[in-house]
């Protein structure tokens, strides 16, 4: 089982990585798309949105899987973010929103938990001097050592 600071290690390292992930996107998203359709669902992300686009009438006419596209500096529909088509909805997410769901709690995870590492010979879970210490357990804190 993992313990709460392994999984909010992880979360935090997840965090970060992905906030990498939507700076770099943030960077090229005026030349640059990237499209995963299936069926008659594709999400692409580009333009600094994700749009979310469901076809009605027959499947997803492109290949389906990924596709990468260059793109020009304007997206294919003006921004309204949501549009409704006998043939095709729509959707847009400007990639602000889930960035700042993404980066606060990432942000609160590295500034609360640093990842502390007492040095050798000291507890490893409230930091205490174990010097000399021969009993096997932490005097201050009851951890084995
Ligand atoms: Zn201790």
């Amino acid at each position: 089982m993992f313990r709460l600071s392994r999984i909010r290690r992880i979360a935090k390292w997840t965090g970060a990585v992905l906030c990498v992930v939507l700076l770099a996107e943030w960077a090229v998203n005026t030349r640059y798309a990237v499209r995963y359709a299936s069926g008659r669902l594709a999400v692409s992300v580009g333009w600094g949105h994700t749009f979310f686009t469901y076809r009605r009438i027959g499947p997803y006419r492109d290949a389906p899987g990924f596709t990468f596209l260059r793109v020009g500096p304007s997206p294919p529909l003006e921004l309204p973010h949501f549009v409704q088509l006998p043939s095709v909805t729509v959707g847009g997410l400007p990639n602000w929103i889930p960035s700042v769901f993404l980066a606060l709690p990432t942000a609160y995870l590295f500034y609360f938990f640093r990842d502390r590492r007492y040095p050798r010979g000291h507890c490893q879970r409230c930091g205490y001097d174990l010097t000399g210490n021969v009993s096997g357990v932490c005097p201050e804190c009851g951890r084995a050592t």
